[in-house]
């Protein structure tokens, strides 16, 4: 038990900010029944969150005949986060502020067959010009996070994987950016990530599943408002589940992955072989040409609509499983690649669940689309910086570099 002038924990910021951002105005009195802290506790988070300047007071509200109650609300340009999500095909960064609001996002191309240091020297010039664009002053930047495909040792901030190139394989990916952008940085699975992002920064404590397709298929699961990591923060390998025991090999050494029979990069190579290659001028890379036959299905090329149609029945397998496992009630599709073609996907899920999901007698499962197809990876790279810096349920950030920046400020005397 903490005496009443012991300095708050820091996961009760994250609550207290949490309940702050979700009333807009609330009053101490208030923050006591929303998060079950005592009011000794949050008198002194209070304090210590108006002294770097993350709530003011905004007035009085009178209540019954006692005392006026003071009223608190958050500044959202108090301090900002990034996330940048990158796979071989695609790169989104977002800004994101203390309410967990984008206040400015871009897109550049993927990592391609580029050199690791070339990609990090490009992530590192984007981030730049993002802030810049934004007027987002450096100083209030909190850090980075970068999420992309794995396997990941996300405690070292290193990529385990010689996916797109061996270059990749134990590459410092954290460590690299935060010596080049003097900034801290974490890294993160990008389907976790957009799990994160699509639950923002709110207090919701909700359960589902994401399922993330962009270069690869994902997925990401959230649980009681955290995201689930397994033993090692590399779980939830949807593309990976084998769902053909005689299928084709996989490079992960699986035999009928779904992202090999399903996947962005199977379906454009099975188009590339039909008169879709020059209906469609296909060739612009991976994802471009797959958004391209995903609008064509969309618009009733039979071609196109079938090879569409067949990923989106062999995913609907995996969701089953993905419902199966987790008995989650709600799966969202996200990744830019559904940008176009998600309608087509969801409707096979949601049927594949509502056939086969083994809890459907005692509970619907509703599959949806994200409103932020093309960013919650990003977005929750972002939130996660923060989430990881108010420790709230999140192991802290690691970098070489930057790991000492990693606090909030300090109060004012
Ligand atoms: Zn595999």
């Amino acid at each position: 038990m903490k005496s009443p002038g012991s300095p708050p924990a820091v996961p009760a910021m994250a609550a207290v900010l949490d309940a702050i951002r979700d009333r807009v105005t609330v009053s101490r009195v208030e923050l006591v029944g929303a998060t079950g802290l005592t009011a000794a506790t949050i008198t002194n988070t209070v304090r210590r969150l108006m002294s770097v300047g993350y709530v003011r007071e905004v007035g009085t509200l009178q209540s019954g005949a006692g005392s006026p109650r003071r009223l608190i609300r958050l500044e959202p340009d108090a301090c900002y986060t990034v996330g940048i999500q990158f796979d071989r095909f695609t790169s989104t960064a977002v800004i994101v502020d203390l309410a967990g609001d984008v206040v400015e996002r871009s897109t550049m191309p993927g990592a391609a067959l580029r050199h690791p240091d070339s990609v990090v020297a490009s992530l590192g010039h984007h981030i730049e010009e993002l802030l810049s664009s934004a007027a987002v002053p450096r100083s209030k930047v909190l850090g980075v996070g970068v999420t992309t495909h794995g396997p990941q040792d996300r405690d070292a901030g290193v990529l385990l994987t010689s996916n797109p190139s061996i270059d990749w394989l134990g590459y410092p990916l954290a460590a690299s950016l935060s010596d080049l952008i003097d900034l801290p940085v974490l890294i993160e699975n990008d389907a976790t990530a957009a799990a994160v992002g699509e639950e923002g920064l709110g207090s919701s404590g909700s359960s589902f599943a994401t399922v993330y397709m962009s270069g690869g298929i994902g997925s990401g699961v959230v649980l009681n408002g955290q995201p689930y990591r397994g033993a090692s923060s590399n779980g939830v390998e949807l593309g990976h589940i084998s769902v053909d025991a005689f299928g084709p090999r996989c490079t992960c050494g699986n035999t009928g992955c779904i992202e090999n029979l399903a996947g962005p990069t199977v379906i454009v190579e099975k188009a590339r072989n039909t008169g879709l290659r020059s209906r469609l001028r296909l060739g612009q890379g991976t994802l471009v040409d797959f958004k391209a036959i995903g609008r064509a299905a969309m618009a009733g090329d039979p071609d196109a609509r079938a090879l569409i149609e067949g990923s989106a029945a062999v995913l609907a397998v995996g969701v089953a499983t993905l419902v199966n496992l987790f008995d989650v009630a709600r799966v969202v599709f996200t990744g830019d690649a559904f940008t176009d073609v998600g309608p087509i996907y969801r409707r096979h899920a949601q049927d594949a669940v509502d056939k086969g999901a083994f809890m459907r007698a005692v509970h619907p499962v509703r599959v949806e689309q994200s409103r932020q197809m093309s960013d919650a990876a990003a977005i929750g790279g972002a939130v996660l910086v923060l989430r990881s810096l108010l420790g709230a349920g999140e192991s802290a950030m690691r970098t070489a570099r930057g790991a000492e920046r990693l606090s909030l400020p300090a109060a004012v005397p």
